[in-house]
């Protein structure tokens, strides 16, 4: 099938059948997935000038957490143009993907696909910052508000769209713990974000001491980079971590299956003081380290004392940072706590990396206008449905999806890449209402609790006791 973008007829002031904020992969696929539904007219902006994903964190070498057909569609519609292994025949490159023998595809591999996914789409709009989503209840539509950016990220025109049913898919930003704020208003010393840190490499490696902060994926990867590039014997490097070790990522195959759609169903069903306490139980899940990379920076280490002594890194899990702040201007003092000994002490350090994770970006801002017709649950987070549908008062005939922003109602799996094209083709069929993704009704061996969520008992379905 050709990818051939084909223009979608739009009059200029009618409502579009579904607008999707942000090009994320969540969002990417969700187009990829709608592209061939003729009868829908779609539109989606994000702000950044093209599709790039974590371009700060594409260090050399790294690969994707799951294999490469947890791609934009695969898992829905293996037929679909769209597709990594259509990307590579693209590219003249399946036969040597095919030798290469790789389920888990290089960061920047996975980055190139998406935006040649992007460039060859239609009906998507960058350099678009969506300001507001709004209820027109005259019109019974969806007001979107949005600023077109110039090639320097100002304001060019503002601009404004209207359509039945809008899809989020906002994605995550950094996110810096209270105590290291203060660290991130201190210019003359390097203190970045991890999503940040390719832009500042080569200040952080001519720095005399490095602190990376943060015992996840991330954290991981940058310790073992700055590592591989510190004089043997001269490293000057700290790694420090909350959790109680450098835990390896759960990978088992029953693990596994807390990402698949049955487990997301299951999950859904669950009261919310249940489900918030799974979530926090379940880190290992995802945010631990691959074992690859804790073998990486195991064999780094121990190439590094083959000619005698030890390299200089410290690596402590099981550190809280209490606060920080400058010493002199070129300094930084860590204060920092041991909470298995309960002991305390200070680090002094010339640069710091903070690989302390990502947030849900915050739908409430954009969502200000719709504000009178949410429905929150107890502690004000949006409530959303199996359908990943916000809950709205029945007044809005209008739906508005989330893509992304529903771990509290749908589980760890929300941000994982091997669930977006089942997201995805879930929205399409609820908003279609025709089923143009007929989907699997069983998906895991496991079978999660004694009662099945209200799933119509179809083949396949596992046995309710
Ligand atoms: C470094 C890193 C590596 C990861 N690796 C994996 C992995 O290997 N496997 C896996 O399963 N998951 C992985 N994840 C988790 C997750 O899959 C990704 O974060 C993924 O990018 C989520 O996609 P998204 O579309 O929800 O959000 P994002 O990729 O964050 O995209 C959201 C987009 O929305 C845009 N946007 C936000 N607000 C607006 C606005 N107001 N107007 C217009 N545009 C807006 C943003 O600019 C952004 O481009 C990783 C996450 C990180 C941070």
């Amino acid at each position: 099938m050709s990818t051939t973008p084909q223009p979608t007829h739009h009059e200029p002031d009618a409502p579009r059948d579904l607008v999707g904020i942000g090009i994320g992969p969540c969002n990417l696929s969700l187009a990829a997935l709608a592209h061939p539904l003729a009868e829908l007219d779609t539109a989606f902006y994000e702000q950044h000038p093209t599709f790039t994903w974590h371009p700060g964190q594409l260090i050399e070498g790294t690969t994707i957490q799951v294999p490469f057909l947890a791609d934009l569609v695969t898992l829905a519609d293996p037929t679909s143009p769209w597709t990594f292994l259509n990307y590579l025949k693209t590219r003249d490159r399946l036969f040597p993907f095919y030798f290469a023998e790789r389920f888990h595809i290089h960061r920047a591999e996975y980055d190139a696909y998406g935006r040649w996914v992007a460039e060859n789409l239609p009906g998507l709009h960058f350099r678009h910052q969506v300001d507001a989503v709004r209820w027109n209840p005259e019109h019974d539509l969806f007001e979107v508000d949005f600023t077109q950016l110039d090639k320097n990220g100002e304001t060019e025109a503002l601009g404004r769209t209207y359509t039945q049913n809008v899809v989020l898919g906002i994605g995550t930003e950094p996110h810096i713990p209270d105590p290291l704020k203060p660290l991130v208003q201190t210019p003359a010393v390097p203190v970045i974000h991890a999503t940040d840190y390719l832009d500042h490499r080569d200040t952080l490696l001519a720095a005399g001491h490095i602190t990376v902060i943060g015992s996840g994926q991330s954290g991981a990867e940058i310790f073992l980079d700055l590592l591989r590039n510190r004089p043997t014997g001269r490293e000057k490097l700290h790694w420090l971590g909350r959790t109680e070790a450098f835990a390896p990522m759960e990978y088992s195959k029953l693990g596994l299956e807390h990402f698949t759609p049955d487990y997301t169903r299951y999950f859904h069903a669950l009261t919310e003081d249940v489900r918030d306490r799974l979530v926090t139980s379940q880190w290992q899940l995802h945010k631990a380290i691959d074992t690859a990379t804790i073998a990486a920076i195991h064999d780094e280490l121990y190439r590094r004392t083959l000619h005698g002594g030890w390299p200089d890194a410290v690596l402590t899990p099981g550190v809280r940072v209490r606060t920080a702040g400058r010493m002199a201007t070129t300094k930084i003092e860590l204060h920092l706590e041991h909470t298995q000994q309960n002991t305390r002490s200070r680090l002094t350090t010339d640069a710091v990396v903070l690989a302390t994770g990502y947030r849900e970006r915050p739908l409430d801002h954009i969502l200000a206008g719709l504000d009178p017709y949410l429905r929150r649950d107890s502690r004000e987070r949006p409530r959303v449905d199996d359908q990943y549908r916000l809950v709205l008062d029945p007044s809005v005939t209008g739906t508005a999806y989330v893509q992304n922003a529903e771990r509290h109602t749908h589980g760890i799996g929300t941000p994982d890449l091997g669930l977006a094209a089942w997201r995805s083709a879930t929205i399409l069929n609820s908003l279609t209402q025709k089923e143009p993704y007929p989907l699997p009704t069983r998906t895991a061996f496991t079978t999660f609790g004694l009662e099945q969520p209200t799933t119509p008992a179809l083949k396949g379905t596992p046995a309710s006791w």
